[in-house]
């Protein structure tokens, strides 16, 4: 592959406005490819391409969007591997955890699309008995794919997917920091047969290829995860075309550990805390624990913390990688400072700097602060690092409402053994998942955020919903 090409209309091309940027390798702070930051005539291209293809795609049949699925699946499943190491490579996920979660979640969500469209119903009575009513389900257009780098491959198939599968046609701009697997699953979706135009790809960073995405006169939806500032600014900017903006964005999840949880409560919430060196938009990065818990809760923390390993991310094990960037780097070490210097929270464990013996790569420390409360900079603000804030609670009013006063709203945790508290407790979190126990939510649950974390909804049928106009059709004869 020639990582400074662009993939438009079927082809892998030259770019046309294009500047150089080096992919760093986070392990190693080594350059690991060198990409195309396309311009205004590369999006153009790529946009015209997609809208050329709109007019046959769009009617296309489900038995034709299925197969391609499929195709797209076998592909897939067989070059997995290359994209686990084109993922550990640009963005530090360790390889095993690359193998399973990182390039895992693309067989998962495509699967769980081809079951999705297979139930899915483009063309709907309103209801019953009203046969000269039609409800039909139809393709919203081209669409400006916007994607980050922390979990490269969950986001794409999240977009790409449904877009197909609702008969759109797209242009995809993967995070400058991770564009190779976003390239590689070019690569897969053209060996999959995808036609020409359907799917097109130009890298980018924001000011760029992402600005002109978002105003582009002939994009008619924008599917963006990525920070609350990005999906910000892009609403902003969607707003003169009056483009539909799907935002999935940040998130500050609490983890409400009651007194009845179970023992392996707080070590479970610190690991997932910590699960992709914390950067995961749903981290349950506050823990609140019920006061008679507490302090038994932050000795159970800090022995997990220091029980996590660290390491480079091309070995083989369950440690944590390094984080993304040097900018990333910089971020989590100044919030770490700030909890330590502004906050005053009691440091646990970990702290600033790399951890011991590591000279170079963009490794942080395991790290827990605990007797924080909600005023503090480390309790509001998303690190994404591994880091963890806790402290206590005495009811289940105070800790709902503690979970509850944040700007987000994506994923809030809770473990108890009392089922009747827990679903309490679940409805009255302001948030778009609650997980309970440990329980993941089943596949093709709508994944999205309240407030803050943006308003989208990805995953099965809501996510095929985020990429269709819907029109009634009155006289509608249903004998023809
Ligand atoms: P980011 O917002 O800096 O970048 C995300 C993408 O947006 C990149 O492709 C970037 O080039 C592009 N971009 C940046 N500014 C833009 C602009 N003005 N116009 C158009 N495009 C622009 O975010 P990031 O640092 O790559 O990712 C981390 C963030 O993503 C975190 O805040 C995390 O919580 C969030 N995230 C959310 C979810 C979710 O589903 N809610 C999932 C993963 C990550």
């Amino acid at each position: 592959m020639n990582t400074k090409q662009f993939y438009i209309n079927g082809a892998w091309v030259d770019p046309i406005d294009g500047t150089d940027l080096d992919v760093i390798n986070p392990s190693t702070e080594g350059v690991s490819a060198t990409i195309s930051l396309g311009g205004q005539a590369d999006t153009d291209a790529a946009v015209a391409a997609a809208k050329e293809a709109f007019k046959s795609w769009s009617l296309s049949s489900k038995e034709e969007r299925l197969d391609l699925m499929k195709r797209i699946l076998d592909v897939y499943n067989r070059r997995s591997d290359e994209m686990a190491h084109a993922i550990s490579d640009e963005m530090g996920a360790p390889i095993d955890m690359s193998k399973a979660a990182q390039a895992g979640t693309g067989t998962y969500h495509i699967s769980s699309f081809i079951k999705t469209l297979e139930s899915f119903e483009f063309d709907r009575e309103l209801r019953p008995n009203t046969p000269n009513d039609r409800i039909l389900y139809e393709p919203i257009g081209v669409c400006g794919l916007i994607t980050p780098w922390n979990w490269p491959m969950n986001q794409i198939a999240l977009k790409v997917m449904p877009a197909i599968a609702t008969g759109c046609t797209m242009v995809l701009k993967p995070s400058e920091l991770s564009p190779i697997s976003g390239m590689l699953f070019a690569d897969i979706l053209h060996e999959a047969g995808v036609p020409a135009g359907v799917f097109n790809l130009v890298n980018g960073d924001g000011p760029g290829v992402g600005t002109r995405l978002s105003g582009h006169p002939d994009v008619a939806m924008i599917s963006f995860t990525g920070s609350s500032r990005a999906g910000i600014a892009i609403s902003k900017n969607a707003a003169d075309t009056l483009k539909r903006v799907s935002l999935e964005l940040g998130g500050k999840g609490a983890n409400i550990v009651f007194a009845d949880a179970p023992a392996d409560a707080v070590a479970k919430g610190v690991a997932r805390c910590f699960n992709n060196t914390g950067q995961s938009c749903n981290a349950p990065t506050r823990m609140l624990v019920e006061r008679s818990r507490y302090e038994e809760a932050v000795e159970q923390a800090k022995t997990q913390a220091e029980n996590t390993a660290v390491n480079l991310a091309s070995e083989s094990g369950a440690h944590i990688g390094p984080l993304v960037s040097q900018m990333q780097f910089d971020k989590v070490q100044g919030l770490i400072k700030k909890g330590i210097e502004v906050d005053k929270a009691r440091l646990v464990t970990g702290g600033l700097g790399r951890p011991d013996g590591m000279e170079s790569g963009y490794f942080v420390k395991p790290t827990i602060f605990a007797d924080c409360h909600n005023d503090m900079i480390i309790m509001r603000e998303e690190i994404f690092g591994p880091v963890l804030s806790m402290m206590p609670f005495d009811t289940e009013e105070e800790a709902i409402e503690i979970a509850n006063d944040t700007d987000y709203g994506l994923t809030n945790y809770v473990q108890t053994e009392d089922g009747a508290k827990a679903n309490r407790v679940a409805r009255q979190l302001r948030s778009g998942m609650v997980d309970m126990n440990g329980q993941a939510r089943s596949s093709a649950s709508p994944f999205g955020g309240y407030k803050q974390s943006g308003n989208g909804r990805e995953g099965g049928n809501w996510g095929m919903d985020e990429f269709l106009e819907v029109k009634a059709v009155g006289g509608w004869n249903s004998d023809a």
